[in-house]
C-alpha cells in the first residue's frame, strides 16, 4: 500500500476522542497517512551526553542531582527552583543550575518526582539569567537507576534522537511521538515503495518505508539524510510528473493547432481584434486610463483564450499594480460567450473585497456575479450552487470553497488564482478540475495572478510550459511609500507621527506577528487595547486577525473602508490585498520577525491614494547588525521583484519543515528553492520517462502509473 492510501482515521487510536481528533484536525492530521507524513520540523539528538559546562554549544543532555528546592510565590503563580549538580562530569567541575519549574499548581507532578537528592536524566536548553545562574524552564526529565542507567520513561525518551514535531496547544510532543510510534508500529511493513526501483538504487535512496521510519525515529543521524533526500526527491519526481505531463498535453496541442489552423477560424468567429466589445465597455466606464502593462497583459490574455490550447499564464506585477481589473477583463471574455469565469482568493476578506468590486464595475454590464466561500451556510448556499450549475452565474468570486465537493459549474472556462503563491498544487489542481468542458476536453484556462514571484527559471520548472505577462508600471500619480526603521525603544516618536496623521483624516494600520499572548512580544489583541486606550483614545481603533468570525471581520473591513474605523490592529491578514487608499500609515511592530517579502505586502497596503504615505518598521533594540541590514532592503528597495530576490538570497537553509519554506507549491518536505538540484534531476527524469513511455506502460514505470490512480500526491489532474 502507498503510504497516502492508509486512510484510516486517526480517532481509532483514542478511547474518548473527540478533543484529540479535533487537535490533530489543527494540524491536518485526520488519517494515518496525514500522521506519518506529518514530519518532524526538527530533532533532538540524545544519544551523547552533553553536560551542564558546555550549555552553550548545544542543549544539554545529561544526568544531574537535585540539591536543592526552593519555592516562590503562593497558589496559581507557586513555582519552584529545583538546584541541579552535574553528574557526569568530572568531579572538578561540578557545574551547577536550576531548573525553573513554573505553573506548578497545574503540574503537581514535578514537586513529587523533582525531590532533593535524587537522580534523573534531564535534557534542555540552558541560559545565563539575569541573576548569575544557569537556568532552564522548559526540559525533559526520566528516571535513572541507582548504577545510572536509563529505567522507565528514560528508556524510551533518552539515547536516541527524538522527533520534534510541529505542535498545537493542548497536544504535546510526548503524545505525538507515542501516536506515531504506534502506527508505524502497525503499518510500517505494508508501505510500499513509489520511486522506480532504478531509481531508488541508482541515487542511494531508501525505501519508502524505511524512509519514513527514520524520519519519525532515526536510527542515525546519516540514516536521517537519506531519509530526508528520498523523501524530498520523491516530492519533486512526482511534482514534475504532472509537471511535464501537462507540458506534454500542451505541446500536442499546439501542434495540431497549428496543423488545423483552428485558432485562425476562432478568432474570425469572434469577429474582433484587440480588446472585446464588452471589454471596451468596461474600459470605457473607468475614470482611469488602463496602465500600458495592463492593457498589454489583456491583450496576451485575449489571444491565449482565442485558441483551442488552454490558457495557463502567470500574471506578476507588483502590489497596487491593478491586477485586479486585468482579472475582470479576462473574465469578460468569458462571460462574453456564456460561460463562467471563477476567481479564486486565499483569505475570506480578499476574496470578499473582489466580490464587491466585481459588483460594481460588472454588474451595470449585466453581468451576474456571486460570493462563494465556506461561511456561506444552508439556503442561500444551496440557492447558489443551483445557479452556478444551471449558469445564471456568470462569474463566482470566493476562497477556496469554489471547489468544495458540492459545487459544480455549468460551464467553467476560466480560473483566476490570486494571489496564487498562498495556495498549494493541490488546492490549484482540485479547482482545475471543475472545469473539464473546454472543447478540446482540457482543464480551464488559467490565470495565475501573484505579486510575489518566483524566479523565472524556478516557474517554468515547477509549472511546466507556462506563459508570463509582468506589469511593469504603475498607475500613475502614486508617490513612493516613505518607509522608516525604528527601534522599539523609540516607538513613541512613531506613535506621535501616526498621531498627526489621523489628526487629519487619515487612517492606519498595526500589524503585529502574534495573536496573542506573546510572552516578550507585542501582540494584537493586547496591543489593540492599548492602542484604543492609551496611545490613540481619540481615535476608533478595532482589532482584526483569522481567529476573529467572518461577519465580524466583514463589519470592521467595511468600517475601516468607510473611515469609521481609524485604526486597525491586525495580523498579517491584511499583508494580501486589502484595497483602502485613506489609510496613510503602516506600522509593523517586531518587523525582524517577517519576511521580505511579507513586509513587502504589508507595506503595499498603505500609497494607494493621492496622499504621500508612510510605512514604519519598528524592530526589537536587541536586534543583530545581520537583522537590520535585511530591514534595510526594505528602505532601498521599493521594487517587489528585487526584494523577493534578496529574500531568497538572504533566507538560511532555515528549519527543516514547515509551511514558510514550502509555502509556494504546498508541498510537504522539498523546498525548491533550497532543493534545485534534486528539482532539476527529477524534471530530467520525468522527461526522459515520459517522452519514450507516455502511457507509462513498460513494467519499471507502472509504479508511477498506479500512484498517480491509487494515491495521487497532489491531485490525479494536470497542474
Ligand atoms: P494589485 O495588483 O496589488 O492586486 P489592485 O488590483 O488591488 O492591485 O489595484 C490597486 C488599486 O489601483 C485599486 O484601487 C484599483 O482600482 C486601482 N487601479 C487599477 N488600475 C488602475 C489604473 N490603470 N489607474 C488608476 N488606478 C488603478
Ligand atoms: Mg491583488
Amino acid at each position: 500500500m502507498f503510504v497516502r492510501s492508509l486512510s484510516v482515521p486517526i480517532n481509532k487510536y483514542f478511547k474518548n476522542s473527540d478533543s484529540s481528533t479535533a487537535k490533530l484536525a489543527r494540524l491536518g492530521i485526520f488519517t494515518v497517512s496525514d500522521l506519518l507524513h506529518h514530519y518532524p520540523r526538527d530533532w533532538e539528538d540524545r544519544r551523547n551526553f552533553i553536560s551542564l559546562s558546555d550549555y552553550k554549544t548545544a542543549p544539554v543532555c545529561t544526568r544531574v542531582k537535585i540539591i536543592a528546592r526552593e519555592f516562590i510565590g503562593y497558589g496559581y503563580s507557586r513555582a519552584m527552583k529545583v538546584f541541579i549538580e552535574d553528574e557526569n562530569e568530572d568531579d572538578a567541575k561540578n557545574t551547577q543550575a536550576v531548573l525553573m519549574c513554573f505553573n506548578l499548581a497545574k503540574r503537581p507532578w514535578l514537586e513529587k518526582q523533582l525531590v532533593t537528592d535524587s537522580s534523573h536524566m534531564i535534557y534542555g536548553t540552558f541560559k545565563d539569567s539575569k541573576y548569575g545562574e544557569l537556568q532552564c524552564s522548559s526540559f525533559d526529565y526520566g528516571p535513572v537507576s541507582d548504577e545510572g542507567n536509563f529505567v522507565g520513561s528514560s528508556k524510551k525518551n533518552f539515547g536516541k534522537i527524538l522527533p520534534v514535531y510541529p505542535l498545537t496547544s493542548g497536544f504535546t510532543q510526548k503524545s505525538l511521538r507515542d501516536l506515531a510510534e504506534t502506527a508505524l508500529k502497525q503499518y510500517d511493513d505494508k508501505i510500499e515503495n513509489e520511486l522506480p526501483d532504478e531509481i531508488i538504487a541508482r541515487d542511494s535512496l531508501l525505501s519508502k518505508r524505511e524512509a519514513i521510519k527514520e524520519m519519525h525515529f532515526p536510527s542515525s543521524m546519516e540514516e536521517l539524510e537519506k531519509a530526508k533526500r528520498t523523501l524530498i526527491y520523491e516530492e519533486l519526481f512526482y511534482l514534475e510528473i504532472m509537471v511535464t505531463r501537462r507540458a506534454i498535453e500542451r505541446r500536442r496541442l499546439k501542434n495540431n493547432e497549428q496543423i488545423t489552423g483552428s485558432s485562425e477560424q476562432f478568432k474570425k468567429q469572434s469577429g474582433w481584434t484587440g480588446f472585446s466589445p464588452l471589454q471596451t465597455r468596461l474600459i470605457e466606464r473607468l475614470s482611469f486610463e488602463l496602465t500600458q502593462g495592463q492593457k498589454d497583459a489583456v491583450l496576451e490574455i485575449n489571444g491565449d483564450m482565442q485558441s483551442l490550447v488552454p490558457m495557463a499564464r502567470l500574471l506578476q506585477g507588483d502590489v497596487g499594480s491593478g491586477k485586479t481589473l486585468v482579472a475582470f477583463l479576462a473574465a469578460l471574455l468569458v462571460v462574453e460567450k456564456n460561460e463562467q469565469a471563477a476567481v479564486m482568493a486565499p483569505t475570506e476578506l480578499l476574496a470578499r473585497q473582489h466580490a464587491e468590486n466585481a459588483a460594481k464595475l460588472l454588474e451595470p454590464l449585466g453581468v451576474s456575479i456571486a460570493f462563494l466561500t465556506g461561511n456561506i451556510k444552508a439556503k442561500g448556499r444551496k440557492e447558489l450552487l443551483k445557479n452556478l450549475e444551471t449558469g445564471a452565474i456568470d462569474i463566482v468570486v470566493g476562497t477556496h470553497a469554489l471547489f468544495s465537493k458540492d459545487v459544480e459549474y455549468k460551464n467553467l472556462q476560466l480560473v483566476v488564482i490570486d494571489e496564487q503563491h498562498r495556495f498549494g498544487v493541490t488546492q490549484r489542481a482540485l479547482i482545475m478540475s471543475k472545469g473539464q468542458s473546454h472543447p478540446a476536453g482540457a482543464p480551464p484556462n488559467l490565470l495565475m495572478m501573484s505579486a510575489t514571484p518566483i524566479p523565472r527559471t524556478l516557474a517554468l520548472t515547477v509549472f511546466g510550459d507556462m506563459d508570463v505577462s509582468v506589469i511593469k508600471d504603475m498607475p500613475p500619480g502614486r508617490k513612493p511609500v516613505e518607509t522608516h526603521l525604528a527601534k522599539e525603544s523609540n516607538e513613541a516618536k512613531v506613535y506621535d507621527f501616526v498621531r498627526k496623521e489621523l489628526d487629519q483624516g487619515r487612517q492606519a494600520y498595526f500589524v503585529y506577528p502574534l495573536i496573542q499572548e506573546g510572552d516578550e512580544i507585542k501582540d494584537a489583541v493586547s496591543m489593540a487595547e492599548r492602542l484604543s486606550n492609551e496611545i490613540f483614545p481619540k481615535h476608533k481603533t478595532a482589532l482584526i486577525h483569522s481567529k476573529i468570525p467572518e461577519e465580524e471581520k466583514k463589519q470592521t473591513m467595511d468600517d475601516f473602508r468607510k473611515g469609521e474605523i481609524k485604526i486597525l490592529a491586525a495580523t498579517s491578514v491584511v499583508e494580501v490585498g486589502v484595497d483602502v487608499p485613506n489609510a496613510t500609515c503602516m506600522v509593523i511592530e517586531h518587523a525582524e520577525r517577517f519576511g521580505l517579502s511579507a513586509l513587502h505586502q504589508l507595506r503595499g497596503r498603505v500609497g494607494r491614494g493621492l496622499d504621500q504615505s508612510y510605512c514604519f518598521l519598528v524592530y526589537s533594540d536587541e536586534y543583530t547588525e545581520d537583522g537590520k541590514n535585511r530591514l534595510i532592503t526594505m528602505l532601498e528597495n521599493s521594487d517587489g521583484f528585487v526584494i523577493a530576490e534578496e529574500d531568497l538570497k538572504m533566507r538560511g537553509p532555515g528549519r527543516f519543515t514547515g509551511t514558510e519554506q514550502s509555502g509556494y507549491l504546498g508541498l510537504g518536505i522539498a523546498n525548491p528553492i533550497r532543493d534545485i538540484e534534486e528539482l532539476q534531476r527529477a524534471r530530467t527524469d520525468a522527461f526522459s520517462i515520459l517522452e519514450n513511455d507516455s502511457d507509462l506502460l513498460l513494467s519499471n514505470h507502472r509504479v508511477i502509473a498506479r500512484v498517480l490512480e491509487e494515491a495521487p500526491p497532489f491531485c490525479n489532474v494536470a497542474l
